[in-house]
Formats: structure tokens, C-alpha cells, sequence
């Protein structure tokens, strides 16, 4: 007998986030033959429901509220609490971003749950959901199962991958109306640091670039790389403290971690911190002058030699690529 999972889907700019997508890959794995029911939440997001259908959501329950128009955990929570409560679900999936990781435990204890945190991998054995997770800043990963109530679970974007968009695929869409009381916080206005482009933590590439880029002014040519490789641009804490780029850049124990399928540090050294944000990523290359760099200890690929040169070069090779 399969398990009936919930799982909510995320939206950036009006879109739907690819880790919405991971998550219900997860959720088909906790389901097994059960049933997954995405939620899907916003003033006017139904238009958005097919989507997740088509990527293996099995039905999509859409609440709708002008309180729900921007993220607050007050009425989001509100209304997660109200669709748990109308499915009764074994499991309920979050992707593991800023709005997942705020709203999850605030959710998960309001119903006396557990969470399972950062999820990177989920497989069902002996009739277990079995969750692995990193722990010690990424050099270890422990496994986990619930053996008691309801499961929460946050996955880490870019790990679990998607199932396979398939657009024959249709399912129920319901609408729930949920009286969500006055928000005691409401965001008037939200103002965007970092221009568009692609989403650090949800990147396939990521272009990082540390201390050795030595100021803001060339810390510019990283964008040009990422550009060029449709991936996203990154920092080490040394940039961000120097000055060289926006503190939403960084990666590490202390900013963002990131999973990409390729990362590129750029003039980092590789402190222990800083390896903590990234050193999953499925292949990293490292290019730094100084050839005992700690961070050519996780490189897959390292080029040893002066950034300066060595960037404008890769820069215009994949150019010609491109092309
Ligand atoms: P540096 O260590 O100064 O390294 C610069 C590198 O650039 C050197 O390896 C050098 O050889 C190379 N280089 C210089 N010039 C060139 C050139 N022309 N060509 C090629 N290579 C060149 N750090 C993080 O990144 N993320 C975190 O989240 C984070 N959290 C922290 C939390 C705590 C509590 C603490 C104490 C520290 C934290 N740090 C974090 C800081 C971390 O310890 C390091 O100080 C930081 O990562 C160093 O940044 P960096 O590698 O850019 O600079």
C-alpha cells in the first residue's frame, strides 16, 4: 500500500522553481503506488497547476488569496496547516530553499513533527523511507526514517533529479478557499539586489570567484564566464568581506550551498568554510596560482596559473564553442 504525500510547490517571479519539480521526483519515491498532491499556492497561480501535473504530481489543490501574493510564513503556514489538515497525508515535501526552510519547522512543529532536513537522496527499503542527508558541513552523510507520525522532509535543489516532463499526462485540479486571518507582517514592497539571470542556488553552473580577483571592478570578467555557460555567479566569503560583490553571493557554511553539476572557484583558496557550500558539486574546477591551494584537495580539474589570463582564455574558448 502506498503513502498519500503532499508537496509544495514553489514559485519565483510567476514561474514555477525547478526544485518544485525535485521535489515531487522525491515524493514519487515516499508515495511508491500512493498518490502525490502538489499544493500550490498565490493570488493567482491555477494557470501554473497543469505544470506540476505534467510533472508527475498525480492532483494539485491551488489556494488562492491575495495574503498568499508574496511569501510570509504567517499565511503560508496558515494554509499549508488548513490542506494538511483536508488530505490527512503520511508526508509533506518542501523544497530545501529560504522559503522551505523558514516555513517547514514552523509547520512541522505546530503539528508536534519531526523534519528531516536538506535531503539529498530518498529510497524506500524494507518498507522504509530512508532519507540521507549531509552532515558535518558535507564530509559525512548520515541516513534517517521516521518511525513514528508524520513525515517532513526539505530536499536540497539540483540533487533529486526531476521526472521527465511529459505533457500527456493530466490529473485533478481543486480549488480550496482558506479564511486566512490578519498577517501580523506584511511585505509591502520587495526590492531585488542581485539583477536576473540564473538562480545561484538552483544553478547547473556556478562561476565563484574569491580574494584573488582583488577588486569589484574584475570581479565583472566572472559574469562574462557565467554567461557564456548559462550558469550563475558565486563568491567566497573573502570577495563578499572585500567589497567585490554582494553578500547574496556567497557560498559556504555561512551563505548558500550549492550542488551544481559544475563549479568553478576562481582565485579561492578553499578554507574549510568555504568547501562546506560546495564541495558536492558533481565536478569542480579550480584555478588558482598558488599550487598547494587546499582547494585543489576537492578539484576535480585544476589549472594552476594566474586567473587573470587564464579566465579571458576559457572565457573566449567557450565562446567559439558556443558558436
Ligand atoms: P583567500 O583565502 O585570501 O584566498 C585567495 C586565493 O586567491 C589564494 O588561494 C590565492 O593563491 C589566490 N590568488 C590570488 N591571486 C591570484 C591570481 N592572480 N590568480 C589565481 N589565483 C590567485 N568563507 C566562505 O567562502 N564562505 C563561508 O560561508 C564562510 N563562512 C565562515 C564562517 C566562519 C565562522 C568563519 C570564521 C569564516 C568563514 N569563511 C567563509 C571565511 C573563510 O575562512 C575564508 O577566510 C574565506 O573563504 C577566504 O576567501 P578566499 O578564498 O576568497 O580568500
Amino acid at each position: 500500500m502506498g503513502r498519500k504525500v503532499l508537496v509544495l510547490a514553489e514559485l519565483k517571479d510567476n514561474k514555477l522553481r525547478n526544485v518544485s519539480f525535485e521535489a515531487i521526483a522525491a515524493a514519487k519515491t515516499i508515495a511508491e503506488d500512493g498518490e502525490v498532491v502538489s499544493l500550490l499556492l498565490g493570488e493567482s497561480v491555477e494557470s501554473l497547476a497543469n505544470e506540476l501535473i505534467q510533472y508527475g504530481a498525480d492532483r494539485v489543490v491551488v489556494v488562492e488569496n491575495d495574503k498568499l501574493a508574496q511569501y510570509n510564513s504567517d499565511g503560508y503556514s496558515q494554509a499549508v496547516l488548513a490542506v494538511i489538515k483536508q488530505e490527512d497525508p503520511e508526508a509533506i515535501v518542501f523544497g530545501h530553499t529560504a522559503l522551505g526552510k523558514d516555513l517547514s519547522p514552523k509547520v512541522a512543529s505546530k503539528l508536534d513533527s519531526g523534519l528531516i532536513s536538506d535531503v539529498v537522496n530518498v529510497e524506500v527499503t524494507g518498507g522504509n523511507v530512508v532519507f540521507t542527508r549531509p552532515i558535518y558541513s558535507g564530509k559525512a552523510f548520515e541516513k534517517k526514517i521516521v518511525t513514528d507520525g508524520l513525515i517532513f522532509a526539505t530536499v536540497r535543489p539540483n540533487n533529486i533529479a526531476a521526472l521527465e516532463k511529459d505533457e500527456s499526462r493530466s490529473g485533478d485540479v481543486s480549488k480550496v478557499d482558506v479564511d486566512i486571518k490578519d498577517l501580523r507582517t506584511i511585505i509591502k514592497e520587495v526590492v531585488k539586489k542581485t539583477s536576473e539571470g540564473v538562480d545561484l542556488s538552483e544553478a547547473k553552473v556556478v562561476v565563484a570567484g574569491g580574494r584573488g580577483l582583488k577588486s569589484a571592478e574584475n570581479f565583472k570578467m566572472l559574469e562574462e564566464l557565467a554567461d557564456v555557460l548559462g550558469g550563475a555567479v558565486g563568491a567566497s566569503r573573502g570577495a563578499c568581506d572585500a567589497g567585490y560583490c554582494d553578500y547574496s553571493l556567497q557560498i559556504g557554511q555561512t551563505g548558500k550551498v550549492v550542488t551544481p553539476d559544475l563549479y568553478i572557484a576562481i582565485g579561492i583558496s578553499g578554507a574549510i568554510q568555504h568547501l562546506a557550500g560546495m564541495s558536492n558539486s558533481k565536478v569542480i574546477v579550480a584555478i588558482n596560482k598558488d599550487p598547494e591551494a587546499n582547494i585543489f584537495k576537492v578539484a576535480d580539474y585544476g589549472i594552476v596559473g594566474d586567473l587573470f589570463e587564464v579566465v579571458p582564455q576559457l572565457t573566449e574558448e567557450f565562446k567559439k564553442l558556443k558558436v
